[in-house]
């Protein structure tokens, strides 16, 4: 039986990784800074700490006596968040350094990092019609700022820890997450989530007016939660030792993501555009040659299917918190 560190467990995606390394028999340390009762998933069969781990002695109790680390914390959220706060985004680069030093120092035989299709040079996605961006489209770099320069520091430095320590690291770069147990309001939520609430309040008020940040061309990919957390595990037992992909390559734009949306929900609205919110990138998309390569397999849940279930999810948290139910769910084996 391994144990396993999760850095930032009260998180989306790091929550239903816990799940998932619980479910397979792993004794499990979850860790996050928010107080518990603010985590959205807890497994009351992991070891779960409240911890800054933006502070060195904090990782150095995290990982001590552990096997592998999986590292997720990051102070982010979605475009609105990451544009408006850079120095915060940066900040997380305390996380992985000090994360990376104590696992360094107890002997951690894995070392898992959370990194974004945010490093990619922001030249290569100024068109909608985007080929999909190639692993060696970071270089030369103009990633996004703060968050994107943040993720690939922390990239190289986990490369040299390798190089220079013998330290095994393996790095994903996410593209879009979405999935039940993220997050849907407050400022962080990511294109799906917001839209899945928006229109789902909309219909709950009768309000027919969305709006709709950009112009509505702007295209991304949309990885359901499930694939990410397969992926996750696949790259980190795997031999690849550079940071590879790790999204769809289903691409859309965001007017066809609200269709969808409108489609589950079965209510039309009427878009209003606001051309001055945060927006991104103009297109962007994951290419999926060497996942496939080196793994046999990419992400392939038809964004459909994974909006349905997070659109599901959402309206039934949303009519819960109505009701003063409690966010938090807990889980056994
Ligand atoms: P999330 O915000 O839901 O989870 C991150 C967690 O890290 C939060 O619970 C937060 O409290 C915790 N955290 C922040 N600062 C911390 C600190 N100092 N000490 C301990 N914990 C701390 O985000 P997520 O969507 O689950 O993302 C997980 C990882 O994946 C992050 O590194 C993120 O940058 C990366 N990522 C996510 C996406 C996506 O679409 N969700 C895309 C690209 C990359």
């Amino acid at each position: 039986m391994k144990r396993i560190v999760v850095a930032g467990a009260g998180g989306f995606i790091a929550g239903h990784l816990v799940k998932e390394l619980i479910k397979k028999g792993n004794k499990v340390r979850a860790i996050d800074i928010k107080p518990l009762n603010e985590w959205y998933q807890v497994s009351d069969e992991a070891k779960n700490l409240v911890l800054d781990l933006r502070l060195k002695e904090n990782c150095y109790r995290a990982v001590n006596g552990c096997n592998e680390v999986f590292n997720l914390a990051a102070d982010m959220g979605g475009m609105g968040f990451i544009e408006n706060n850079k120095a915060a985004c940066m900040i997380s680069v305390l996380i992985n350094t000090h994360m990376l030093l104590a696992s360094r120092d107890c002997g951690i035989d894995r070392f898992f990092y959370a990194s974004s299709a945010c490093v990619y040079n922001g030249e290569k996605q100024t068109d909608t019609d985007n080929p999909g961006l190639k692993e060696s489209d970071a270089y030369p770099a103009l990633a996004e700022d703060g968050y994107g320069w943040e993720k690939l520091f922390s990239e190289r430095m986990c490369r040299h820890f390798s190089e220079d320590f013998g330290l095994v690291t393996r790095i994903a770069r996410f593209h879009n997450v979405y999935g039940p147990h993220g997050t849907y309001d407050g400022g962080r939520e990511k294109a799906p989530a917001a839209i899945c609430r928006k229109v789902i309040e909309g219909h709950l008020k009768s309000n027919k007016e969305i709006v709709i940040w950009g112009d509505g061309h702007q295209t991304r990919s949309f990885m359901y939660i499930d694939d990410c957390i397969k992926g996750i595990q696949d790259i980190m037992y795997s031999e690849i030792d550079f940071p590879i992909n790790l999204g769809s390559s289903e691409m859309v734009s965001i007017n066809q993501l609200v269709d969808i949306v409108e489609e589950i929900a079965g209510y039309k609205m009427e878009r209003k555009y606001d051309l001055d919110a945060p927006k991104g990138v103009r297109g962007r998309n994951s290419e999926n040659t060497l996942i496939k390569k080196h793994l046999g397999w990419e992400p392939s849940i038809p964004l459909k299917s994974g909006m349905k279930k997070t659109y599901n999810w959402i309206k039934e948290e949303i009519t819960n918190n109505a009701k003063g139910k409690k966010r938090v769910s807990r889980f056994n084996k």
